[in-house]
């Protein structure tokens, strides 16, 4: 009988599996059950008996690596593990989470097994003939493809199915023996900035995007930057919203003018930057040019505060507009947010 394979790994914890990871699950059971297959999962985990415990339910044959080897991404050990995940499962198709940490090995395995892999997979429909469905040229062509090479390995973007979320239990899996080459790279540590520093949260219910007006001269002929500053990051910190940008704004710290000094180009949306997916999405300050908003494809609701009522937004980009000052605004929420906080909890 056929067999579909879906390649997990988990989290720094080592011990649970990535919200990215599970939502290949829910792609993999449907490709599945479409096809009348076996489902099989493979785990890359250090802990993959505790990683396990979420897919007790799932009803598909489970497979693990473990082991300390496997508790940080390294193209050598993780590239051994899905390979000898695949050779125990036999597939047709793979799926797995388009991760950095499989996004980073998972060419190379198709390579060893003889496959072929199709990146950026956003939707798997079809039975008998499968059709992978990916965009192009900065998500503005939406591509349909079909291969008849197998095995057919297929990253999907994460957000763009369910994650699997099953009674969870303990669960049988299968321990597979991994040959690993002699390692050449030693994981030392890891640097990241401190949760409160990390503005880009893929995660979040809401994307709020902060546009060049935020260091312009306002009405009373002032730049406010530090007042910007201080707005934005207090809605970040109380909302838990991910933090994008312009290009205008990023882009101003090379041209000598005020600048928010938490903003990278990493929080950069748009046709040169990134394509977030979030239910909703604010964005201040900012003018809605085709070009950035072209970045806000896969956002769900969109709401934008601009002084300019012939701004992009206005112009059929934006559910809802606010013509008004995003100073004033935004200080207003924060305040809300704050009285919200002192609210006592609702009683059950
Ligand atoms: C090839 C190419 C690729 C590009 N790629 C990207 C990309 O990936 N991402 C991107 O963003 N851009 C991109 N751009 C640039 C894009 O065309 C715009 O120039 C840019 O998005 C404008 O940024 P902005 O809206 O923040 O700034 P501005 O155009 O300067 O708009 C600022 C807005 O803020 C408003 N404002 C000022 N003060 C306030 C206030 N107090 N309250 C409310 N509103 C206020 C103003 O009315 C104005 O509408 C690209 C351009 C090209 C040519």
């Amino acid at each position: 009988m056929e067999s579909i394979l879906v390649l997990t790994h988990a989290d720094e914890t080592g011990s649970t599996l990535t919200k990215a990871s599970l939502e290949a699950v829910t792609a993999g059971k449907d490709l599945a059950a479409r096809r009348g297959a076996l489902l099989a999962i493979g785990m890359v985990a250090q802990n993959s008996a505790a990683a396990a415990a979420t897919l007790n339910s799932s009803s598909a044959r489970l497979l693990a690596v473990s082991g300390e080897a496997f508790a940080q991404p390294r193209y050598a050990s993780d590239a051994a593990a899905c390979e000898a995940v695949f050779r125990a499962a036999q597939a047709t198709f793979v799926l797995a989470p388009e991760s950095s940490r499989f996004a980073r090995v998972m060419a190379g395995v198709a390579h060893r097994l003889g496959g072929c892999i199709d990146t950026h997979v956003t939707a798997i429909s079809g039975a008998e003939n499968v059709e992978a469905t990916r965009w192009f040229y900065r998500q503005r062509v939406e591509a349909g493809l079909t291969r008849a090479a197998r095995p057919w390995f297929l990253l999907l973007e994460p957000g763009t199915h369910a994650a699997f979320a099953g009674q969870p239990g303990e669960a049988q899996v299968e321990q597979v023996a991994v040959e690993l080459p002699a390692p050449r790279t030693t994981v030392t540590g890891m640097r990241a900035p401190l949760a409160n520093e990390q503005t880009i949260r893929p995660d979040a219910k809401l994307l709020f995007v902060a546009g060049a007006g935020w260091t312009k001269k306002q009405p009373d002929g002032q730049v406010h930057a530090k007042e910007a500053g201080e707005l934005i990051l207090g809605f970040l910190n109380a909302s838990g919203a991910s933090l994008g940008s312009s290009k205008s704004l990023v882009d101003q710290g090379s041209d000598g003018q005020p600048v928010l000094p938490f903003l990278t180009h990493l929080n950069q949306v748009g046709q040169t930057g990134a394509t977030p997916r979030h239910a909703k999405g604010l964005a201040t300050c900012c003018h809605g040019e085709e070009p950035h908003v072209v970045g806000w494809r896969f956002i769900g609701e969109r709401r934008a505060i601009s002084l300019d009522p012939n701004c992009g937004w206005t112009r059929g980009k934006a559910d809802v507009v606010y013509v008004a000052d995003a100073f004033q605004v935004m200080r207003r929420v924060n305040e809300l947010l704050e009285l919200k906080k002192q609210l006592p909890a609702p009683s059950s």
